[in-house]
C-alpha cells in the first residue's frame, strides 16, 4: 500500500539547501544503514518535511539523525527512533485506528497519519498541541484528531484502538492504556526511569498480553496533569 502524500505545493514544505529533498534522501540512506527496512516507513520519512516540525532556528539540523528541542523542555524524537517505533507498530498488520500519547511537535503523528486510516493524539502541553495542529493543517493531514489532556488516561470514548504508541516514558505500563487495545492490537511504549528505559511492545493475543523488550531508549518523562 502506498503512503499518503502530504500537500507539497508550498515552497517551505519542499525545503531548500539543508532542508531540501537531498537532505531528506541522505537521512533515509542513513536510516537504511542503521537497519530500517520497512519500505512504507522509509517512503513516508522521505517525503515528510521534518524541518517544519521544529523551530526555524534549528531547521538546518532537521535531517540529522538526532532529537532536537521543541520548547517547554520537550524534544522531537530522533528520526531513527520514530522509524523504528513505527516499523514495530505496523510489522504484523497495518492498524486502521491508532492512538498516540505525547503529540509534541506532531512529527511522529504525521508519520502515522500518512500510513493508517485515522490517528488520535493526546498532548498535555496546550502550546505544543496548538503548534502541532497548525502543522497538520499546512500539510493537509485531515485524518488526525487531537486532544489536550493527560494521555495516561488514553481516549476512552474512542477506544478500542488497533495500535497505541506512547512517546514519553512512564515508570510503569498503564493498564488504562492496555485496556483500550482491540483484540490482536499492539502497543509500543518506552518504560522505566531516566537512564534505564526500555522500549516495550505488548501484543494482545488470545493467550493474554505478550510482552517483548525491543531496545534501550531515552525519552522525556510521561507526566501527570495538563498545562
Ligand atoms: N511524538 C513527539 C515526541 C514528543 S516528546 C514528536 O514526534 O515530536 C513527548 C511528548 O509527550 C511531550 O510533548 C510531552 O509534553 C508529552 N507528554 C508527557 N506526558 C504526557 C501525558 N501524560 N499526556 C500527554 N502527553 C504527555
Amino acid at each position: 500500500m502506498p503512503v499518503k502524500q502530504v500537500a507539497r505545493s508550498r515552497p517551505e514544505v519542499r525545503g531548500l539547501g539543508m532542508t531540501s529533498q537531498r537532505a531528506r534522501d541522505r537521512l533515509i540512506e542513513r536510516l537504511q544503514g542503521e537497519g530500517i527496512r520497512d519500505r512504507r516507513v522509509l517512503d513516508t520519512l522521505r517525503q515528510l518535511p521534518r524541518h517544519l516540525f521544529i523551530d526555524e532556528a534549528l531547521a538546518s539540523r532537521a535531517y540529522e539523525d538526532t532529537a532536537l528541542p521543541i520548547g517547554r523542555g520537550q524534544t522531537i524524537s530522533q528520526p531513527y527512533v520514530v522509524a523504528r517505533m513505527t516499523e514495530v507498530l505496523i510489522e504484523h498488520a497495518l492498524p486502521a485506528r491508532v492512538l498516540e500519547i505525547g503529540t509534541g511537535s506532531g512529527y511522529q503523528c504525521a508519520v502515522l497519519a500518512t500510513l493508517v486510516e485515522q490517528v488520535y493524539t493526546v498532548e498535555r502541553i496546550d502550546e505544543l498541541l496548538r503548534n502541532a495542529r497548525r502543522r497538520f493543517r499546512k500539510l493537509g493531514l485531515d485524518n488526525i484528531r487531537s486532544r489536550h489532556d493527560d494521555g495516561r488516561l488514553g481516549w476512552p470514548e474512542e477506544a478500542p484502538f488497533d495500535a497505541i504508541m506512547v512517546t514519553a516514558a512512564g515508570t510503569d505500563l498503564e493498564n488504562t492504556l492496555l485496556d483500550q487495545l482491540a483484540p490482536g492490537g499492539v502497543l509500543v511504549a518506552p518504560v522505566g526511569p531516566p537512564g534505564r528505559q526500555e522500549l516495550l511492545r505488548v501484543r494482545s493475543t488470545d493467550q493474554g498480553w505478550q510482552r517483548e523488550i525491543l531496545a534501550a531508549v531515552s525519552f522525556v518523562p510521561l507526566l501527570g496533569g495538563v498545562v
